[in-house]
């Protein structure tokens, strides 16, 4: 057996010089990566255009070294982390008290509102058991905050129209509850869950209400302002909502990493702020879950924001809308697929239909292998997963013809064929009942994948 070496790997003696390390950075090292330019790939990266992006680097890079951790020593990022969070509250119908921070995503925006929920429910109502509503659809970063600070998981399921069924979240509410969990939309189906009757059982119980607009939040105030109809009402506007995350390296086309958490008052918000007054290194306060923070994500959310300008939030909304509907539009045209619920904005996925039954994970590694692209899996049952931005609006015909194209071939394939893709993975995964089997499968991979290996190519 040969042993790899791994994990260590010395520092190169001198420094190699920059404009060799540039030339590193921006070829050789990319050659494997997604380009998202090249419009081939449906999640990961929210896109306008080339101008954008290399306007939103300058702006990243002009505060490449600031630290948003101390406000007095830089007014610049208080400044402008104030303004997007006042820009935030303001575009998702906030009032003078709506307030909140700047963090590093969604997960983080999130995080902390599980946090300072609990804390709110220990310190004003003695809860030390605590508990929190979770609808199925609801993003892996919630089970991720209870995992973190110890609370209990109520799960609820969805009804047939793949929003939260809150006739069972009420009835799960107990003594312990703390928060209730809405998305807007959520990830897997790009659907609102009936938040205003969330916020009104939330609101009866005296309990919080977030809503997740990881997604949507910086894209769906454009989608009502551009007229179209919208299942619900999910920002500040409904009462009994307590906390809304909304990402800004998103739908927000700002840098990342970069996401804004609005609490409905500072009664709330405080709990989300940590002090240590008696450190020999001096009194600490610090925000949110990290120490220093890049003050370059301030910076290009700031300008992002500015620059796109409600105009411009609106017109990319349209076009992303129209990109959308062709595309839906498009599968459920197709015999034997069929788009899964009624997306409210531009995140749908899409699997076969019932009599169909042909492995769904060989369709889409044939789709992908066809045209490139870069599609993600979901499961249970298995479907394919969209994000869309404006940058897909080219390629909807040449994507159908791709998926018509696949379909036709899986037909007349011998269903013992192999095609190299992640069928194969997700046909060994289904074969595994045990839900901790497949977590140590996964950890082993995490675990492998985060370690450097000289023989892994770049
Ligand atoms: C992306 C996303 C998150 C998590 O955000 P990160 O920025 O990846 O940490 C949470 N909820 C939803 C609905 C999301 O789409």
């Amino acid at each position: 057996m040969i042993i790899i070496p791994r994990n260590i790997l010395e520092i190169p003696k001198n420094g190699i010089a920059r404009d060799e390390i540039l030339e590193l950075l921006s070829g050789e090292m990319k050659v494997n990566d997604i380009n998202p330019f090249k419009r081939k790939c449906f999640g990961l990266s929210y896109l306008i255009d080339e101008d954008h992006a290399e306007f939103v680097k300058s702006a990243f890079s002009t505060f490449i070294s600031e630290n948003g951790l101390n406000p007095m020593a830089y007014p610049s990022l208080q400044s402008m982390e104030t303004e997007v969070v006042a820009m935030t509250a303001w575009m998702l119908n906030g009032n003078r008290k709506t307030t909140g921070t700047m963090t590093s995503g969604g997960t983080e925006s999130i995080l902390n509102s599980i946090r300072a929920h609990r804390d709110w429910a220990l310190d004003t109502k003695g809860i030390d058991k605590p508990e929190m509503i979770l609808p199925v659809t609801a993003h892996p970063a919630f089970e991720k905050g209870a995992h973190y600070f110890n609370l209990n998981v109520v799960h609820a399921p969805v009804r047939d129209d793949l929003r939260a069924d809150v006739e069972k979240v009420a009835k799960m509410v107990n003594e312990n509850t703390v928060l209730l969990v809405g998305s807007a939309p959520c990830y897997p189906y790009g659907v609102i869950d009936p938040i205003e009757e969330l916020a009104q059982i939330a609101a009866e119980n005296n309990i919080g209400c977030h809503v997740d607009s990881c997604l949507g939040g910086f894209f769906l105030p454009w989608v009502e302002k551009a007229g179209y109809p919208l299942y619900c009402k999910w920002d500040f506007r409904v009462p009994g909502i307590t906390s809304i995350s909304a990402d800004l390296h998103k739908y927000g086309y700002a840098a990342k990493p970069a996401s804004v958490i609005l609490y409905k008052n500072d009664d709330l918000r405080k709990y989300q702020f940590y002090v240590y007054p008696k450190w020999c290194g001096g009194i600490y306060g610090s925000p949110s879950m990290p120490g220093t923070r890049p003050g370059g994500a301030i910076a290009a959310a700031w300008a992002t924001l500015k620059s796109i300008g409600q105009e411009g939030y609106i017109k990319y909304c349209q076009e992303v809308m129209d990109t959308t509907k062709k595309m839906c539009d498009g599968i459920n045209a197709i015999d034997g697929l069929h788009v899964m619920g009624k997306p409210d904005m531009s995140i749908f996925s899409y699997t076969f239909d019932d009599d169909l039954h042909l492995d769904f994970y060989k369709f889409i590694d044939l789709v992908a292998l066809k045209g490139e692209w870069f599609i993600n899996r979901m499961q249970d049952p298995p479907a394919a997963h969209h994000n869309i931005c404006r940058l897909h609006a080219p390629i909807v015909d040449e994507f159908l013809s791709d998926l018509k194209w696949a379909l036709k071939k899986l037909k007349s394939m011998p269903s013992t064929e192999e095609i190299k893709g992640q069928a194969a993975m997700y046909g060994m995964v289904g074969t595994i009942d045990k839900t901790e089997e497949i977590e140590t499968l996964v950890r082993d991979i995490l675990l492998s994948e985060y370690s450097y290996n000289p023989k892994r190519k770049k």
